[in-house]
């Protein structure tokens, strides 16, 4: 088989990373993302096996992706998750598998991960006060996210980071302290912006901390952060502090990214969509369990790569009157569209 054939869409972005979500499943219920008490999951029949995830990868990676990150709905809660790890990271066109998890099982499972061949974990954490956490997350588990930080350090995984999405009213005052908890445990932390996606049915920009305000809270805590050069195609934005602190801010509701946004998605059951604003996107799993080749598939990525338009949160920042991306029924009626069933 010759190497990865790279293609680029409409404005010369290749694709280099694949978001795989293994399961729309989650055992935490975030405010930003599902909000709702109830929802319409995939049919267990549709979700990919890992045999038929690593094939799809292949064909993947034959179009230019060369890291995945596996995500959810909670990706942990996937039994047997590091044979995927291990099927994934004996690939060599793939420099990078990491995962983002909500934590909660991290403890568990953090040696087998790591022992599996995982590159990187990015946990989820928003506060540090148990109450906040139930608010936020409407289940209690904080103690677990914090032992499962430090299991994933006595394992040995450097790199790690934390993403915060930052809602005004909620958590934002913990800007400062969450910062501070990152630098002693040596992670370098994310703050996101409260995104308007998929199932953030009560999103609405008065919750918003939009990116300035972050950079001057954190400013006039730890002194002017100074940005630092990146790849330019990773989401966030980097910062270095006075104290040789670096942290990021995601910022896709106020300063969208999408001009060098590089990376698809995969949902559990095989639908691929080429922006995390996507409505429809391409169902893989039907070829994929008619035989498509490997080849085949790799075509169909290509095409719809190549075709690609996309600059989704762009739009969304253009669009007048802003209110949530989909209500309740729209996706009741096509869970795709939900962020846990497109990995955020
Ligand atoms: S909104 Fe779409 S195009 Fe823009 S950065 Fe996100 S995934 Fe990429």
């Amino acid at each position: 088989m010759c190497g990865p054939v790279d293609v680029h869409d409409t404005f010369g972005r290749p694709l280099r990373n694949l978001r795989l979500s293994v399961t729309d499943r989650c055992n935490l219920r975030c405010a930003y993302c599902m909000p709702e008490e109830d929802y319409v999951w995939l049919p267990r029949a549709d979700i990919l096996d890992f045999e038929e995830i690593a094939r799809i990868v292949d064909a993947f990676t034959d179009c230019g992706v060369e890291r995945v990150r596996l995500t959810g709905g909670e990706p942990l809660l996937r039994r047997e998750l590091p044979e995927l790890v291990r099927l994934l990271a004996a690939k060599p066109a793939l420099r990078e598998t990491a995962l983002t998890t909500n934590g909660i099982l991290l403890a568990e499972l953090a040696a087998d991960l790591q022992a599996a061949g995982l590159t990187r974990v990015t946990v989820s954490l928003d506060t540090l006060r148990p109450a906040t956490f139930r608010v936020l997350a409407r289940r209690d588990g904080l103690e677990r996210v914090i032992a499962g930080l430090q299991a994933a350090r006595q394992v040995g995984f450097i790199g790690t980071k934390l993403d915060s999405v930052v809602l005004r009213g909620t958590n934002d005052d913990e800007i400062v302290s969450l910062l501070q908890f990152a630098r002693e445990i040596d992670a370098e932390l994310r703050f996101i912006e409260y995104m308007d996606v998929g199932g953030a049915t009560q999103w609405s920009p008065t919750h918003v901390v939009p990116r300035a305000e972050i950079l001057e809270r954190v400013a006039s805590a730890f002194g002017t952060p100074v940005p630092v050069a990146g790849d330019g195609s990773a989401p966030a934005e980097r910062f270095l502090l006075p104290d040789g602190t670096t942290f990021g801010i995601i910022a896709s509701t106020t300063r969208p990214f999408c001009g060098a946004c590089d990376r698809g998605r995969l949902t559990a059951d095989g639908r691929w969509l080429t922006c995390l604003y996507a409505t429809h996107g391409r169902d893989l799993r039907g070829p994929l369990r008619a035989g498509a080749t490997r080849a085949e598939l790799a075509a169909l990525i290509r095409g719809d790569w190549g075709a690609r338009a996309d600059r989704g949160a762009e739009e969304r920042l253009a669009a007048h009157a802003r209110g949530a991306f989909a209500d309740r029924e729209a996706l009741r009626s096509n869970p795709h569209l939900e962020m846990h069933t497109r990995g955020g």
